[in-house]
C-alpha cells in the first residue's frame, strides 16, 4: 500500500526497499537545469565531460525544492580532490582533515567534495575505524566512499538529495523528497548515534527546521534535551561558525525560540545563556534579531559586529552600572565593562579580533549621542561607524532602554543641514560650559611627561 502510494507519487520504486535509490524525474520535482546557478551547472558538466560522476547536493537542492534561493552550491563527485583540480583552470584544494576543492566560476565559488565513506560504525568497511573522543564525537572522517556511502553519512534525509542537471533527475536514497513534502526533518540513521558523532547536528536540526518550516521528527528531537551537554565538547571556533549561521539565516527569532523549546539554550553557549536568561534584555535582543531577519530576507548585508554588539549589550550595561557604583567615572567605566564582557565571550566563542573591534566601536559611541551642543554632534556624524552606532541607538529607543526623544533628535539632526541643523543644537549643560571655559583659559602648555 505504502509502496504503491510512493510509486504513484514519485513514479518510481520506493527508495530503500530494494537498497537502490529512487531516481526522480523533473516532472515530479520541478527543478530544471536552469534553476541552479551557472557556476554549479558548469562545474558538474565539466566533471561529467571528464568521465566522473557529479551532482549538486545538500542545502542547494533542498532549498530549491522548498522554493528558497540557495545561498551557495555544493557539488559531490567520485573524482579525488587532485582529479577535480586538474579539470578546472581556477581551482584550489583547501582543508587538511578532509580535502575539498574550491572551484571559482566568475564571482561564484563552488565547493566540490569527493564522495565520503563510512567512518567505522559497526558493519562498515574494515580498517576505517573511526577516531572518536571519549563521548563518541568523530574526530576524523577522511575516508572516500561510494555515492551510496556519501548519502548515508549526511545528516538529514532532506540533505541527501543529488541533482544531476544533465538528466534533470534527483537521486534520493533516504526518502528525502517525501520528507520535505511532509515537512519533516528526519535524521539518517539512529539520531542518538549521529548526535554523539557530531553534537553540532543538534544545532543544525534547529536551524534547518526553523528556516524551512519543518517539524523535527520526534525520534530526532527527543534525545536532544538529554544530549545537549555534548555541545560543550565542540571546539569554540566551530560553535562560533554555527552560531553565526543560526543568527544570520534569516530566521533567527524562530531559531532562538526553538532552541529554548528543545532545551538547547542552557550551558550550550555563554552567549545564548546571556540572550535568553535576561528578561530585561530579551526585548532588545529580539528586536535586534527581528531586524537582522528582515535584512537577510531582503538580501541586504548584515554585520556580525552589529549583531554581537546587540546580543551582549545588556551584559555591558549591567557591568557598566556595577563599575560606576564602585566609584569609576562613566566613560572609563564603560571601557572597563566592554573589555570584561568581550574577554569572557572570547574564551568560549572565538570571536575574531576584527569583529571584536567593530563591536567596541559601536558601544563606545553610545554615550556620545548624549552630547547635543557645540561642535560635538558634527564630530560624531563624521565617525566611520556612525551609521551602525545610530542604528544601535534606534534599537535602544525602540526597546525603551532610552528615551525616544534622543533617537528622534538624531534622526532630525541627520535629515537637516545648514542653519536648520545648527538651530537644533542644545545649549551646553552648565558643567560642560564650565569645562569649556576652563579649557579656553588654559594656556597652550607643552605636554607634560
Ligand atoms: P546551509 O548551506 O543552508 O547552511 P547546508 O545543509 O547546505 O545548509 P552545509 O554546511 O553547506 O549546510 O553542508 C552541506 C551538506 O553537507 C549538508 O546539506 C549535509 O548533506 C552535509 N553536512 C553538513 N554538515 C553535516 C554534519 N554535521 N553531519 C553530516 N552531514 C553534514
Ligand atoms: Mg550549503
Amino acid at each position: 500500500m505504502i509502496r504503491k502510494f510512493i510509486t504513484r507519487v514519485f513514479g518510481h520504486k520506493a527508495p530503500g526497499i530494494t537498497g537502490e535509490p529512487a531516481v526522480i524525474g523533473v516532472a515530479r520535482h520541478g527543478i530544471r537545469r536552469e534553476s541552479i546557478s551557472k557556476g554549479s551547472r558548469h562545474t558538474v558538466e565539466t566533471l561529467q565531460e571528464h568521465g566522473y560522476k557529479a551532482y549538486v547536493v545538500g542545502g542547494a537542492v533542498r532549498d530549491l525544492l522548498a522554493g528558497m534561493t540557495p545561498k551557495d552550491y555544493d557539488v559531490a563527485t567520485n573524482a579525488t580532490p587532485d582529479e577535480v583540480r586538474h579539470c578546472f583552470r581556477r581551482a584550489r584544494i583547501i582543508g587538511r582533515r578532509f580535502q575539498i576543492v574550491h572551484v571559482s566560476m566568475g564571482a561564484e565559488t563552488i565547493e566540490v567534495t569527493t564522495f565520503r565513506g563510512h567512518h567505522g560504525e559497526v558493519g562498515s568497511h574494515a580498517g576505517n575505524k573511526a577516531h572518536t573522543d571519549d563521548q563518541g564525537r568523530v574526530l576524523r572522517d577522511n575516508v572516500f566512499g561510494s555515492e551510496k556511502d556519501d548519502a548515508a553519512r549526511r545528516d538529514f534525509t532532506v540533505n541527501a538529495l543529488y541533482f544531476d542537471p544533465t538528466s534533470e533527475t534527483i537521486i534520493d536514497y533516504h526518502h528525502g523528497l517525501a520528507d520535505l513534502k511532509q515537512k519533516t526533518l528526519r535524521m539518517i540513521g539512529d539520531p542518538k548515534t549521529r548526535y554523539r558523532e557530531d553534537p553540532v547536528r543538534m544545532l543544525r536540526a534547529v536551524r534547518l527546521a526553523a528556516k524551512l518550516g519543518l517539524t523535527i521528527d520526534p525520534e530526532a528531537s527527543r534525545p536532544i534535551r538529554e544530549m545537549s551537554e555534548l555541545i560543550e565538547n565542540v571546539p569554540p571556533s566551530r560553535l562560533f561558525d554555527e552560531m553565526l549561521k543560526l543568527l544570520t539565516c534569516g530566521y533567527a527569532v524562530k531559531c532562538v525560540r526553538q532552541l529554548r523549546a528543545e532545551g538547547l539554550h542552557h550551558g550550550l553557549l555563554p552567549l545564548l545563556d546571556v540572550i535568553l536568561d535576561q528578561p530585561l534584555g530579551e526585548r532588545f535582543v529580539m528586536l535586534a534579531l527581528e531586524s537582522t531577519d528582515r535584512r537577510v530576507r531582503q538580501g541586504k548585508p548584515i554585520s556580525p559586529g552589529f549583531l554581537f554588539a546587540t546580543l551582549l549589550w545588556n551584559e555591558v550595561l549591567s557591568k557598566w552600572q556595577t563599575i560606576k557604583i564602585a566609584g569609576e567615572r562613566p566613560i572609563p567605566a564603560l571601557f572597563l565593562a566592554m573589555d570584561e564582557v568581550l574577554e569572557v565571550q572570547a574564551e568560549k566563542l572565538a570571536i575574531t579580533r576584527r569583529i571584536a573591534g567593530d563591536i567596541k566601536d559601536i558601544w563606545a559611541l553610545q554615550p556620545r549621542f548624549e552630547q547635543r551642543s557645540g561642535k560635538r554632534p558634527y564630530g560624531l556624524l563624521e565617525q566611520p561607524r556612525f551609521k551602525a552606532a545610530y542604528d544601535f541607538l534606534l534599537l535602544r529607543a525602540e526597546s525603551s532602554e532610552i528615551d525616544d526623544e534622543l533617537a528622534q533628535w538624531w534622526t532630525d539632526f541627520m535629515n537637516h543641514d545648514g542653519d536648520a541643523r545648527a538651530a537644533m543644537l542644545l545649549p551646553p549643560k552648565p558643567d560642560e560650559a564650565k569645562k569649556r571655559r576652563r579649557r579656553k583659559r588654559k594656556p597652550e602648555a607643552a605636554p607634560t611627561e
